[in-house]
């Protein structure tokens, strides 16, 4: 089972498909790095497909019909769309839902001080990171700082050649002995983790010598986005590696990046909901935020905002809502938890066990289970359902393996996959797998991402027809 590759079954036209794809991928997550950019990269490329505002749709009392697209926006952070399909809506959907947040340091409320003429920013992470991967590297801001008079500032510094970066300062390694004694979960800690933003003072006859180099940060902020320092308070900024993600590999068979976890899963995600534009059963895509901290949030998917779209949806194709007709929509639904999984590294090869753990390479990966400790908190998908995926993908050709994330015991991880298993629907893990995932560059196969997108086209299309 898990041992096709598909590279070698490829003839030169999918090589150059494959190729194609990565491509548009790269520029995808490199101009997306917070849950907010992927939301506008997503809702720019739905409207340019056809999809409009379900609040525009609702405002026009539009009944839709099949073929019609519609999306909807939850808090510019996560974002689900719908093609309407033949099918009556209450026979279900076929959904595909990835997480656009990913492993990052935000920025506190009060973050920036002085200390020894140096000007730092102060943050606390999010999501599961190995702190001391974050030190020494160049770092961008991205995100938004949102004013008492309504207005939104929207920063990112560190992406243009031209612009500045920022970093995190390590012990010079002639000083770490005792350091290094250290273990690795407090050789970095996370109140250590806080960003270098300057280092020049002020100067100025008039001016206070005391915090100088903070001062001239305040003055720089509010003259290039005229932000002051209480205006940190109701912003969100997020501290991300700086560039762009890039081909890896002399043969460039892999994509080097930021958030692969789960934007490898999101774009395909989004592409095959684009790409299948008559379908027989309705057809949705769920793009949602705060999955790294536990689905949390009125953005994340524990949030109603999903149901909500849906109700508004059952009522704008039906012409009348009950509670029942969308229980029976949700419940008949199928769904590919469209998120990564861990890719067999054969440089920590103890920690997989090799028959059941995917590779780089293999193509589309189903996770049965997640969760740690015998299953807990999986949402462990039903045969049955499993049985279905395999007809059509081994009918349609699509390359597809297996993953669990760890040898028993070792570890283990928890997708979005229960909380729309809720609602009585068959859901099942489905996505990427990923070397050194959540580290601040992480690596996928290019053929792994084209083949999920294959596969994800195959589903929303054929699934429960
Ligand atoms: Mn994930
Ligand atoms: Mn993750």
């Amino acid at each position: 089972m898990n041992n096709r590759n598909v590279w070698e079954s490829a003839n030169q036209k999918k090589v150059k498909q494959i190729d194609t794809f990565a491509k548009k991928y790269i520029d995808f997550i490199s101009d997306g790095k917070t849950e907010r950019e992927c939301t506008d990269l997503a809702v720019n490329m739905l409207e340019d497909a056809g999809f409009i505002e379900l609040d525009k749709a609702i405002a026009s009392n539009k009944r839709l019909k099949a073929g019609d697209r519609v999306y909807s926006v939850c808090m510019n952070k996560s974002v689900v769309a719908f093609t309407v399909g033949t099918e009556p809506i209450e026979h279900g959907m076929n959904i595909l839902g990835a997480h656009i947040d990913s492993p990052r340091l935000d920025i506190k409320q009060n973050p920036l001080y002085e200390t020894d003429k140096i000007a730092y920013l102060d943050t606390h992470y999010y999501g599961g990171v190995k702190k001391y991967q974050w030190v020494t590297l160049p770092l961008a801001i991205h995100g938004v700082v949102a004013k008492k008079d309504g207005t939104i500032v929207e920063i990112n510094i560190g992406e243009d050649e031209d612009d500045p970066v920022f970093f995190i300062s390590d012990l010079l390694i002639h000083l770490a002995s005792e350091q290094l004694e250290k273990k690795a979960s407090k050789v970095i800690e996370g109140e250590a983790l806080d960003i270098v933003v300057g280092s020049m003072p002020l100067n100025g006859a008039d001016e206070d010598k005391k915090e100088a180099v903070k001062n001239n940060i305040l003055k720089l902020l509010k003259m290039q986005y005229d932000i002051e320092e209480d205006d940190f308070v109701s912003a969100e900024l997020e501290v991300v590696p700086a560039g762009r993600a890039r081909e890896a590999g002399i043969d460039k068979s892999m994509v080097l990046g930021y958030g692969h976890d789960d934007r490898v899963c999101a774009y395909p995600s989004l592409m095959a909901m684009l790409e299948v534009k008559k379908p027989t059963r309705t057809t949705s895509l769920i793009l949602v935020d705060k999955e790294e901290i536990g689905s949390v949030g009125a953005t994340g998917m524990r949030s109603e905002f999903y149901a909500n779209s849906v109700a508004e949806l059952i009522n704008l194709i039906n012409g009348e809502y009950s509670e029942l007709m969308l229980k029976r929509c949700m419940a008949a639904s199928y769904m590919l938890s469209s998120d990564v999984c861990a890719a067999f590294d054969p440089s920590y090869a103890d920690k997989f066990e090799k028959k059941n753990a995917s590779v780089l390479g293999g193509g589309m990966v189903f996770s049965k289970y997640t969760g740690s400790r015998g299953k807990s908190g999986s949402n462990d998908a039903n045969a049955e359902y499993i049985a279905a995926l395999r007809k059509i993908f081994d009918e349609k050709g699509v390359i597809f393996q297996t993953g669990e994330i760890g040898k028993v015991d070792v570890g283990g991880g928890g997708t979005i996959a229960y909380v729309l298993a809720l609602y009585g629907m068959n859901v099942i893990d489905c996505g990427v797998a990923v070397l050194n995932m959540h580290a601040p560059f992480e690596a996928i196969s290019k053929a792994d991402v084209y083949e999920t997108f294959e596969g994800y086209k195959v589903f929303l299309s054929e699934m429960g027809k």
